[in-house]
């Protein structure tokens, strides 16, 4: 059978297939001379890939061909914002070119240490926000439970740069620390929703996230909880049965996982991400608008796609937030908008998530988008559709 296609999907396979050329798969990890006399067992474990994460210029330069602004980035990222990859992670980028997507996110370059004028510590305004230490409260039913400043991997686009990046992890299963925290919720009965996230809370031991979760579910008013990871993308091995044991217990759960690029959409991301719907738990993604990472359409459509055939519902496309030493990843507003106008209509309703820009000064998040009331008078619309053909619409 030979489908129709139209141009915007030649595009996507040809772009797919010269792409799965140059990914590794998960299997083939042992093809690194690193990683080649690695037990897959250890692989498979995920404290034996946080153990082993890599950190430093030297450790990098044994499995990727560093590129001398690479080199100057992570002298410059020191003190910033840390360095830290999964061998997972490593295994999937492309070790010559630096423009690999993968590698993007995770490897310094020497623009992160330019700071342009727009740009501030806290762009939403996290800090003012917080009623509680490791709280933030914006809205007026749903508050933001940061519960580690720990993660797997430090995307180099991170937004809560000011926070996150101690290359220990602790979880000792001691949540003392949210105690003001637990507290403000459970005196403010408006807060019926929880978004647990971080740095990533799926870094903690499951002890310490079946503690979190007790205590937050035993409050009366609130009536959904949801965790936001990357785990499924860069340390997928850490969705154990035990963790999902864990998760069962306090449904429904909803997970958003953050995800930028289709290569990131692996066997093995996927049968992380199968445990969790197996388990029923919904799950939703999240995407950072990334130049020369996912800022054309047609990778933006595919990696929806992928996100649909792993069962996870696309939730929102971020505006890049204006936060220190990330000009080099931010692209005009207008980029996004063209992505949404290239998405709804054309494909799938499911696959079509929310563009939004986070307002800088903590407005929370604002959809932008394209424009479908060409105008509007009493009793009547009129409308465009996808294809720029005009409708009107009388009341
Ligand atoms: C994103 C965010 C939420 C959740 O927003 P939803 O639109 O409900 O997903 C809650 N609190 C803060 C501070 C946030 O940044």
């Amino acid at each position: 059978m030979n489908p129709t296609v139209d141009i915007d999907n030649q595009k996507t396979l040809q772009e797919a297939t010269a792409q799965s050329r140059s990914i590794r798969r998960y299997t083939d990890y042992q093809q690194i001379t690193l990683y080649k006399d690695i037990n897959p067992l250890d692989w498979e474990d995920w404290h034996w890939q946080i153990r082993h994460r890599i950190c430093t210029k030297d450790e990098l330069a044994q499995v990727i061909k560093l590129t001398p602004d690479e080199e100057e980035g992570i002298r410059k990222a020191k003190g910033r914002l840390s360095l830290a990859i999964t061998p997972y992670w490593v295994s999937l980028m492309d070790p010559e070119d630096p423009d690999c997507p993968l590698r993007r996110q995770a490897v310094p370059v020497s623009a992160e240490s330019v700071i342009s004028p727009h740009e501030m510590v806290d762009p939403c305004a996290e800090d003012r926000d917080s009623p509680a230490p490791h709280l933030v409260h914006r809205y007026p039913d749903r508050v933001l439970l940061l519960a580690t400043e720990q993660c797997a991997m430090y995307c180099r686009h991170c937004t809560r740069r000011r926070l996150v990046g101690d290359r220990e992890v602790h979880s000792n299963g001691d949540v003392s620390r949210f105690d003001a925290a637990v507290e403000y919720i459970k005196s403010n009965r408006k807060i019926r929703d929880v978004l647990i996230s971080g740095g990533d809370p799926f870094v903690l031991e499951d002890n310490e996230i079946d503690a979190i979760l007790e205590r937050i579910r035993s409050i009366p008013h609130v009536e959904f909880l949801r965790i936001g990871t990357r785990v499924p993308v860069t340390l997928p091995q850490r969705v154990t049965e035990e963790l999902i044991k864990v998760l069962k217990k306090y449904s429904p759960i909803w997970v958003s996982i953050h995800f930028n690029h289709p290569k990131e959409i692996t066997k093995r991301c996927k049968m992380a991400c199968d445990m969790l719907a197996d388990a029923g738990i919904p799950l939703g993604s999240q995407t950072v608008l990334l130049r020369g990472i996912n800022d054309r359409p047609y990778i933006m459509k595919k990696l929806m796609h992928e996100l649909l055939k792993i069962r996870v519902r696309p939730y929102y496309i971020y505006q890049c937030d204006l936060v220190r030493g990330t000009q080099h990843f931010r692209t005009p507003v207008a980029v996004g908008i063209n992505i949404m106008e290239k998405l709804r209509g054309h494909t799938t309703g499911y696959a079509v998530p929310t563009y939004v820009v986070d307002a800088p000064g903590g407005g929370g998040k604002i959809p932008v988008g394209p424009n479908y009331i060409l105008s509007q008078a009493k009793g009547k619309y009129v409308l465009r559709n996808y294809r720029g053909k005009i409708y009107t619409y009388l009341e």
